[in-house]
């Protein structure tokens, strides 16, 4: 037996090296997948519940990778999170939306705006703000037209960090929702001294509102919550026609999910704009 652990101990050595190992190559990947432009936004297309028009796009991003193709994100972003590579890639990605949004006006869709997503490390850089004020500049798009999303545990875990840098940018006009909201069991209070304009509802609680009472009562409640504090509504994760349904009775505003469409290519978020009856 005692032979048998101690091989056990060596396995669990040896694999515990290997997968730092792998660690550090995936790295190294992701360092080189930034510098080789490897990265892409995908955008998935956000509607107006009303008039079921294409009012924003939350861009997402995707690695394309030589060899094993696209890979998504939850495969990355977590370690370029513990890396700290995301500062580099999240400048990337606001940069490269920013772009594409200024593209897209330059089409005729001044009404559409973009959602970008943020992680912490991102936010807490004392250069932040400035960062994104740059960013507007450069690319000359208008700041009502730039979507932030932070998740409820990101705004908690650096509050005062994060509320000055919320501060300065939510001072210039950019819009700031909270993401996955309703999955951070976190005190409420934060919805005051936070400068929000959105909540977007998690698609845990979507996905089986037409037969789950509960989630539907949350649903329900976290709209008429949000509405109380003046702030917008946007559910995420709708699928069916009937999940689209209820949350219209519950007045809703906005929603994105695969029931309209995916994150899509830049060049199918288009042909979408296009075939959109705001235009
Ligand atoms: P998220 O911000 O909560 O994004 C929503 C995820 O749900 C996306 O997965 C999207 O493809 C997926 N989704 C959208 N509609 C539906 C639907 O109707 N049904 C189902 N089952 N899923 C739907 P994706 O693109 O794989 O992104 C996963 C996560 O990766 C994102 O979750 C976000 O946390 C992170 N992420 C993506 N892009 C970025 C980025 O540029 N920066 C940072 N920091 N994180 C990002
Ligand atoms: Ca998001
Ligand atoms: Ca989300
Ligand atoms: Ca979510």
């Amino acid at each position: 037996a005692k032979a048998s652990g101690r091989n056990c101990a060596q396995y669990f050595n040896r694999s515990l090296d290997d997968s730092l190992k792998e660690r550090i190559s995936l790295e190294n990947a992701l360092n080189q997948a930034l510098k080789l432009g490897q990265f892409e936004l995908y955008y998935q297309p956000q509607l107006d519940v009303k008039s079921n028009r294409i009012i924003g796009a939350e861009a997402l991003i995707r690695w394309n990778h030589p060899e094993k193709g696209m890979i998504s994100p939850d495969a990355f972003i977590p370690l370029a999170e513990e890396s700290g590579l995301i500062v580099d890639i999240g400048s990337w990605v606001l940069h490269q939306a920013s772009s594409q949004l200024a593209q897209w006006r330059k089409q005729g869709f001044d009404q559409l705006s973009v959602s970008v997503n943020l992680s912490a490390l991102q936010v807490q850089k004392e250069s932040f703000a400035r960062e994104v004020a740059d960013v507007i500049r450069e690319y000359g798009v208008p700041e009502a037209c730039l979507d932030l999303e932070l998740t409820e545990s990101m705004i908690m875990r650096n509050a005062e960090e994060t509320i000055a840098a919320l501060d300065k940018i939510h001072n210039l006009g950019i819009q700031i929702s909270v993401d996955d909201f309703g999955t951070g069991y976190s005190s409420l209070s934060y919805l005051k001294r936070f400068p929000l304009d959105k909540l977007k509802i998690d698609r845990s609680f979507v996905q089986d509102i037409t037969v789950d009472t509960d989630d539907a009562m949350i649903c329900k409640t976290i709209i008429s919550m949000a509405h109380n504090l003046n702030l917008q509504v946007i559910a995420e994760g709708v699928e069916t026609n009937a999940q689209l349904e209820l949350l219209r009775d519950y007045g809703c505003e906005q929603y994105q999910g695969y029931l309209f469409a995916k994150p899509l290519p830049v060049e199918q978020m288009t042909e979408h704009l296009l075939a959109s009856p705001c235009q």
